[in-house]
């Protein structure tokens, strides 16, 4: 069997690992500050009564709501499982297998190169700069790729993109390439969107998410925003019914505006309690922050960072380590998580320096 199983294998596969997600990592712990998730679970009604049935494509309510909270048109917006799965119909759909590529530009989200891995599509890599800026001439000077990718904030570095750079990377590709622009943690830094953009480039396209701000990575919901064409190809790559009936019913209580307010005020909370946590963090021996924190975690350096990131699992205290990507040598990265949470992993990383005398 296994000699069959590796003779059918699709030979793009063979050396490709499995995205390393917080939850295939660690099934134990306490404290979860490892996939950038919400500290609040807030609760929701439903209604079985249509469960017999199958849901629509693109639950119309779901869709308005959201081209609303965004202020874009309900043409411009697609409902998917997921951003990720956003990202992987937008390579399965405009990037041919064996053939094209897509440009990202490390360190960045493991999804883009691992969704194009998996569909045979080639990633072509212009790392950020030293400061974790984009090195724009780099990536202008790249051809032959359909899709660009550009997380801001990007995670995980937390940092954000300039508007004229951006703006000139939009113009480069205007005839050759759609930009993608990762927006899953703009609530947390929401003057810089590009939704209000979208009219006026038709190769921009973004990527939204209800996994971060709003509470809901569980439901598996995701958005993209794109020029009424780009959408129209997606419909035709996308599942017959990619959201199911209770996802559709969630997603449209937590787009009302009750929902927008409570996001809002949560954002703020976690937001105050960022600046707290990286406060203290930078107080700590050794730590260095990292990046920049314009989304909901932080980042940070310290030579004694795998001791570190051993103590605090032995804890239950589960945060991301992110040294083996470019760049980021020796860096850590923790979710905001409650208040609780947050004052804990403050003081188990404070304990662990006492004791470890790690301290020079
Ligand atoms: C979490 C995350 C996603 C994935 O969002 P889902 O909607 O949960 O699939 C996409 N992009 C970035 C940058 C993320 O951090």
């Amino acid at each position: 069997m296994a000699d069959l199983v590796s003779s059918l294998l699709n030979d793009n596969l063979v050396a490709l690992k499995p995205y390393e997600s917080a939850r295939r990592l660690f099934s134990g712990g306490q404290d979860w500050l490892n996939a950038n998730e919400s500290p609040y679970a807030n609760t929701y009604n439903i209604d079985s009564s249509r469960f017999n049935r199958y849901p629509s494509c693109q639950p119309q309510s779901v869709v308005s709501a959201y081209a609303a909270y965004a202020g874009v048109d309900d043409n411009q917006v697609i409902t998917t499982r997921g951003a990720d799965e956003g990202i992987e119909l937008l390579i399965r759909t405009f990037c041919t297998p064996g053939q094209d590529n897509i440009l990202i530009c490390p360190p960045t989200y493991g999804m883009y190169a691992i969704s194009a891995q998996t569909c045979d599509v080639g990633v072509k890599k212009v790392p950020l700069r030293d400061d974790f800026t984009l090195d724009v001439e780099a990536v202008c000077a790249t051809s032959d790729v359909n899709l660009v990718f550009i997380c801001a904030p990007n995670n995980p570095t937390g940092t954000t993109v300039n508007s004229a750079q951006l703006t000139q990377i939009i113009d480069r590709f205007a005839d050759s390439a759609l930009v993608v622009v990762d927006e899953a943690y703009i609530e947390f830094d929401k003057q810089y969107s590009w939704a209000d953009k979208l009219s006026q480039y038709p190769n921009l396209v973004i990527l939204r998410t209800l996994s971060k701000a709003f509470a809901l990575a569980g439901l598996r919901c995701g958005f993209t925003l794109a020029h009424p064409h780009v959408v129209e190809s997606l419909m035709k790559v996308i599942a017959p019914y990619p959201i199911p009936e209770p996802v559709a019913q969630i997603a449209e209580q937590a787009l009302s505006l009750e929902g927008q307010t409570k996001v809002g005020q949560q954002v703020d909370f976690i937001n105050h309690e960022k600046k707290q946590l990286a406060a203290a963090l930078a107080d700590l021996p050794t730590i260095e922050l990292v990046g920049d924190t314009r989304a909901n975690f932080v980042l940070f350096r310290t030579p004694h960072c795998a001791e570190l990131m051993e103590y605090l699992v032995s804890h239950g205290m589960l945060i991301r380590d992110q040294s083996k990507q470019v760049n980021l040598h020796n860096c850590l990265r923790a979710t905001v998580g409650s208040e609780t949470q947050n004052k804990r992993l403050i003081s188990l990383i404070t304990e662990f320096f006492n004791q470890s005398g790690a301290s020079a």
